[in-house]
């Protein structure tokens, strides 16, 4: 088996988790996602086929990524997307460990088993509402109850601990909160709760963690706990008398660059090195359609890296606004 050499950032960090993109587009709107106007989607072409995915995959778990998170857009609206998993999970024969998948969850009820066969090893399903209108409302699409039979179908496959994702928009959802606790309070999930991040224009005003957690210490008590190993920038809670725990992403809140360990493919296979700033992309897409040579990959990722920016540019000069669009970067 080749093994390559770890990818260590200028400032020192390992980087073991690819978050990669499978596709730009989504059957959802969500409107804290998708620009109002009509979107420009990729053209099918400049997509990383399935074989430069797979080994795109390949050389990065041979450089010591055991972590791969597939997102997007929606990733299973990309057409043969089991295949897709298949290619992908072929590099576990070269060391990546954990294959995931962020997903709205709407066809997981059906999709759920077919895609553990494929070598998928969990996923984090997004869900902003309980309340079939306001999830109407956020998503622009009626179908809330698709998403919880998806979740019900995720607990049956017991791909427990599940981790739910849900973004708080200000005036939107921010009352459902401690609903959220109630609905799960029988099983074992963790509920983490995103801060907002405003891509060009802001659409809700932020609600930050603290205010979250207030909320929930209202009627919870809440014990901290050490989050899953490579958790990123999010911390947990415990929530006594439930099986659930609660989390936060505090993108704009907290300062977890220091300890970032992931970099981003798009969908039409730039890395990207940070979610918030990237001024000079490396297309991995034209390196891998140029030259067969897997270690021209491995320097082509390499030399990516080296532009890795310790943090992110909010931090740096405290503007508040991302660029691109979460589909665009993969979220
Ligand atoms: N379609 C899949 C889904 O919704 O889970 C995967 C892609 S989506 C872009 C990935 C995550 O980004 C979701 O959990 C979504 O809620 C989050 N997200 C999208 N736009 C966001 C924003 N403006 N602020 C914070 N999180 C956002
Ligand atoms: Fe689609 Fe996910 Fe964005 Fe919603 S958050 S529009 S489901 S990509």
């Amino acid at each position: 088996m080749t093994q390559r050499a770890p990818i260590i950032d200028p400032f020192g960090r390992r980087i073991h988790y690819v978050r990669l993109s499978v596709t730009d587009r989504c059957n959802f709107r969500c409107l804290y996602c998708m620009p109002d106007e009509e979107v420009d989607f990729l053209d099918r072409s400049t997509l990383l086929s399935f074989e430069e995915t797979g080994r795109l995959a390949r050389v990065l778990a041979q450089m010591g990524v055991d972590r791969i998170r597939l997102t997007g857009g929606e990733p299973t609206v990309r057409r043969g997307f089991l295949d897709l998993v298949r290619q992908i999970a072929a590099a576990k024969e070269h060391g990546l460990r954990d294959l995931s998948m962020t997903t709205n969850g709407w066809n997981l009820a059906e999709l759920g088993p077919a895609l553990r066969e494929a070598g998928l090893d969990r996923v984090n399903i997004s869900l902003d509402t309980l309340d079939r209108d306001t999830f109407t409302r956020i998503t622009q699409r009626d179908r809330l109850a698709e998403v919880l039979a998806g979740i019900d179908a995720v607990v049956a496959m017991g791909w427990l601990p599940l981790k739910i994702n849900v973004v708080v928009c200000k005036g939107l959802n921010d009352g459902e909160v401690l609903s959220f606790v109630e609905h799960f309070a029988h099983l074992p999930v963790t509920i983490r709760f995103i801060e907002y991040m405003a891509f060009g224009e802001s659409r809700f005003p932020l609600v930050p963690w603290s205010i979250t957690k207030a909320r929930l210490e209202e009627r919870f008590t809440l014990e901290p706990v050490d989050g899953p190993q490579g958790s990123g920038p999010a911390s947990y809670w415990r929530v006594v008398g439930t099986q659930v725990e609660v989390g936060t992403i505090g993108a704009l809140s907290s300062q977890f660059c220091a300890a970032c360990n992931r970099v981003r493919v798009t969908a039409d296979g730039q890395l990207r090195n940070c979610l918030a700033y990237e001024p000079n992309a490396v297309s991995l897409r034209d390196v891998m359609r140029e030259t067969s040579s897997d270690d021209d990959l491995e320097w082509a990722i390499r030399g990516a890296i080296l532009r890795k920016p310790l943090s992110h540019i909010q931090l740096e000069d405290g503007s508040n606004s991302f660029e691109g669009t979460m589909v665009q970067i993969g979220g």
